[in-house]
């Protein structure tokens, strides 16, 4: 589970991203924060990732406050919009990097990072270089990469912004198998409203660093809350 209770996060005087938000992610689930650009979605997931720290408020997950707490100390792991992969190491040492830093033996890392790969249909591209890779395949190695830690909450930051439509459409489809294959926690920023009605278990609309309203897809759709909701739900159909 993840939760927020009264979370502000101001950048300097005047600034602010993300203003008395409070919310629950139930474990098991997959949550989508959706809203516009600038809306406050990014920062809201780096607080969760430790990437950024609130201002005001608490960050807890499974029940732990973690408002304080480094990345490594979160049980998280992110998939990031540009994939950061390696460009110099193979697939697998990639997908092996973090195991490897924290000193799990290596065979022990190959082993656990072969079963990553396996796990987004990735078996046999161990060896490739990223650039050999095309783009949905790469973006399966940055997911492999976080599945590898075993985290009990996986984040993702707009994962599929740099594929086509096509490709986006089958991404989202096995994301949100490998979601419910793994029972891990899901919170996932996208501004595409398709995207979100067609993956998520939640919805957390965003609108100028409030929450505007959050349900499951068919409450937002059918009960929009506002005219703001339900012009940006809506545009998807
Ligand atoms: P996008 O989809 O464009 O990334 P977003 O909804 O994710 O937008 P955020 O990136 O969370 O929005 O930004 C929310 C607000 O906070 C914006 O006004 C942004 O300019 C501001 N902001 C974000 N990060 C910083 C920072 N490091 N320093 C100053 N202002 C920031």
């Amino acid at each position: 589970e993840v939760r927020f209770e009264r979370v502000w996060k101001r950048f300097g005087a005047g600034n602010v991203a993300v203003r008395d938000v409070s919310f629950t992610v139930p474990a098991g689930t997959l949550c989508t924060l959706l809203g516009p650009s600038g809306c406050g979605k990014t920062t809201t997931l780096r607080m969760i990732a430790g990437l950024e720290y609130p201002s005001e408020g608490r960050v807890l997950i499974g029940g732990r406050d973690v408002s304080a707490l480094p990345p490594a100390e979160r049980d998280v792991s992110m998939v990031f919009q540009s994939y950061a992969l390696f460009p110099h190491m193979t697939v697998l040492e990639n997908v092996c990097y973090g195991l490897t830093v924290s000193r799990r033996p290596k065979r022990e890392a190959m082993g656990a990072g072969r079963a990553a790969l396996e796990s987004v249909g990735l078996a046999g591209f161990e060896a490739r270089l990223p650039s050999e890779l095309s783009g949905g395949q790469q973006q399966r190695v940055a997911v492999a990469r976080a599945l590898v830690l075993e985290p009990s909450v996986l984040l993702f930051d707009e994962p599929l912004s740099n594929l086509d439509a096509r490709l986006r459409r089958k991404m989202r489809e096995e994301i949100r198998d490998l979601q419910q294959r793994l029972g891990v926690t899901v919170v996932y920023v996208t501004h595409d409203q398709a995207e979100a009605l067609a993956i998520s278990d939640k919805i957390i609309v965003m609108n100028q660093a409030v929450i505007a309203q959050e349900g499951t897809p068919r409450e937002l759709y059918a009960s929009p809350a506002s005219a703001f909701v339900a012009g940006f739900v809506g545009e998807a159909n």
